[in-house]
């Protein structure tokens, strides 16, 4: 192994990242080494780059720190008393940690957990590098069978999207329908979820045509383009008079809006697109009555557990665009851009 590798990192404040040399760590006690075999990028490193110096600060995050939280690869070295995975195995990373041990956690809500809000490629070295280190193994999932280039969009794009779709099922009985507004990274897993976990019909809502494309190629049964005036009219219609849930992966006012209107009485809609979007309150007709709005952010360990099984039994395709790490810069340039048919994964070997 080299002593030194190439790194993605934020290196100072409101700075662009930079890919620089730096060394390879060396797993102290109770520490794991993953060779990084990719690593799937998400639009919030973009707020990360822009994060101001006092919020950083205030969430104890370290500058400069490598980004990357959606990490598959293989295990490089143990720590001492680490036990359990073998050095060569295939694993995924959990996205978002958790302390395992306060109210949250011990009642399986983890994705609350304030120890979540400091992580690998979030404040600490993530996995836009050739190796990265986990403090905890517990962080450490096994794959069996999955190929980890394909495991790290899993870990927050498939898991943040199966969260929203499991909070939904209770009112995914047959003979309802599910809207998913922005079926790209996110909502084309969720998609797939709902298809492989109930008996909906799923309706699928994007502005770009090759993402409309994507979701009917993984299970969509109508889809709909783009959000405008008509959107709720047709999405009322192709529901038989409104949708048991919308699941908005764009969380703009325009997307907020037609799927809060688009929603059966007693449906639910889940925001999780980060589109900064207000919400217009339930009066005249702002949304039908009975119905609830969840929010949330990350996944638990349960939900990335469950989505790597999924994967890890066939019921899953994982759509990706790979890039080299030394093309790093043109991968976001491309998840920026819009337009592509799958989550972008860099590779560290090319
Ligand atoms: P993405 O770019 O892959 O997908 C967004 C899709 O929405 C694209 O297909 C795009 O064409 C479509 N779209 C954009 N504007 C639209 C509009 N006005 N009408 C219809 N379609 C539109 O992004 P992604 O990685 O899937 O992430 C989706 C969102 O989820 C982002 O806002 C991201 O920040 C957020 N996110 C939230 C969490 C969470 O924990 N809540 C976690 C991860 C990502
Ligand atoms: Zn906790």
């Amino acid at each position: 192994m080299s002593e030194t590798m190439l790194a993605y990192r934020l290196v100072a404040w409101g700075a662009p990242p930079e890919l620089v040399e730096v060394p390879v760590p060396n797993p102290g006690p109770g520490q794991v080494l993953v060779r990084v075999a990719a690593n799937g990028l998400c639009h919030s490193d973009f707020t990360m780059g822009e994060l101001p110096r006092e919020i950083g600060e205030a969430l104890d995050w370290s500058m400069p720190f490598t980004l990357g939280h959606e990490v598959g690869g293989w295990i490089a070295a143990l720590g001492a008393g680490v036990d359990g995975p073998a050095e060569g195995d295939a694993v995924a990373l959990r996205s978002p940690t958790s302390c395992g041990s306060c109210w949250y956690c011990t009642r399986g809500q983890d994705s609350a957990c304030s120890g979540g809000l400091v992580g690998r490629g979030y404040g600490r070295d993530g996995g836009l590098a050739e190796y990265v280190l986990v403090d905890s193994a517990g962080d450490v999932l096994a794959l069996h069978g999955l190929d980890p280039v394909l495991a790290g969009p899993l870990t927050d794009a498939g898991a943040t999207s199966y969260h929203a779709v499991r909070r939904a099922l209770p009112r995914l009985t047959p003979g309802t329908t599910a809207v998913v507004i922005g079926a790209g990274g996110l909502g084309a897993f969720a998609i797939q979820f709902l298809k492989a976990l109930s008996p909906v019909q799923v309706v699928a809502v994007d502005s770009d045509p090759a993402r409309l494309q994507l979701a009917a190629a993984r299970g969509a049964d109508h889809v709909v383009s783009g959000v405008d005036r008509e959107t709720v009219r047709t999405l009322l219609d192709l529901t038989g008079g409104g949708a048991a849930a919308v699941l908005d992966f764009v969380g703009v006012d325009a997307t907020i809006k037609a799927g809060l209107r688009s929603l059966r009485p007693g449906g639910v809609y889940g925001l999780v697109g980060a589109g900064m979007g207000t919400y217009p309150g339930p009066w005249y007709g702002g949304m039908p009555r009975d119905a609830e709005i969840f929010t949330f952010q990350g996944s638990s360990r349960s939900d990335v557990e469950d989505v790597l099984a999924l994967a890890d039994s066939g019921h899953l395709t994982i759509d990706i665009e790979r890039f080299a790490l030394a093309e790093v810069a043109d991968a976001y340039a491309a998840l920026e851009r819009g337009g592509l048919r799958g989550r972008v994964v860099v590779v560290p070997g090319g």
